[in-house]
């Protein structure tokens, strides 16, 4: 079984759509939703915006379904100046950059208890990722770290920052706690986003205008993965 979980309902309504023999389980704080997709068992989930919502329903899904792989899909802001909206994040790993305990002698962005500043990405997922991202026409797919906090980026300083700090490529906040929950349960996961604002002064409009699109993108990938076309 394959665990999808998005943040926002439009990030997750056209997958969920999509699935066939449809159940629904209110487990704790969210809705889990099994069935087939393209054949494949499947559990979906919104698991609402932020670090605490999104590490709450990924634990919860691998103790319940135990999937073999988690997929965190969903929109970003972009920190890598040459991407635009609608181009595609294949995360490389994922990192918390509001996580700050620096005075403690600590690196920034490190996770104590898990020790780690990056969580990985599984390669084999990435790389099948990138490969269904490339059925999306007149689009650029990149590769790269997701940068992941509790704020909604939209002061280019900050994204500079996060960008120079982390060598993000997008920001965005969830990715960081799925995969964060995934390596503590040692579930492989991948993170895939697609580009709705450009985490700068036009981004509360833009997220406005083209969250749709860029959700939709991202359900096209997983789509052409699971479909294997
Ligand atoms: N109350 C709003 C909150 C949206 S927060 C709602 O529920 O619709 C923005 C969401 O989109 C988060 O899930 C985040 O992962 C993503 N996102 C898109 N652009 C972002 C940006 N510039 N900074 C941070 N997160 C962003």
């Amino acid at each position: 079984m394959i665990g999808i979980i998005g943040a926002m309902e439009v990030e997750m309504e056209a997958l969920r759509a999509l699935l066939e023999e449809r159940q629904d389980t209110e487990l704790g704080t969210n809705v889990f939703s099994t069935g087939l997709l393209f054949g494949r068992e499947a559990v979906l989930a919104v698991c609402g915006c932020g670090k605490v919502n999104a590490a709450l329903c990924t634990q919860q899904m691998i103790l319940t379904w135990h999937p073999e792989a988690i997929l965190n899909i969903g929109v970003a802001g972009g920190a890598d100046p040459g991407l635009h909206i609608g181009d595609i994040v294949v995360g490389t790993a994922a990192v918390q950059h509001d996580m700050d305990t620096t005075p403690m002698g600590d690196p920034i962005g490190y996770v104590s208890k898990i020790g780690v500043v990056e969580f990985p990405c599984d390669p084999d997922l990435r790389a099948r990722l990138k490969e269904a991202a490339g059925a999306i026409p007149d689009i650029r797919v990149l590769e790269g770290v997701i940068a992941t906090g509790d704020q909604f980026v939209n002061q280019p300083a900050r994204t500079a920052w996060i960008r120079e700090t982390f060598h993000a490529a997008a920001v965005e906040m969830e990715g960081a706690a799925v995969a964060h929950a995934c390596l503590l349960h040692g579930v492989p996961c991948g993170v895939l986003r697609s580009i709705s604002d450009g985490a700068n002064d036009d981004s509360g409009m833009d997220f406005a205008a083209f969250t749709h699109l860029a959700a939709e993108h991202a359900q096209t990938v997983v789509r052409h993965l699971l479909a294997g076309t």
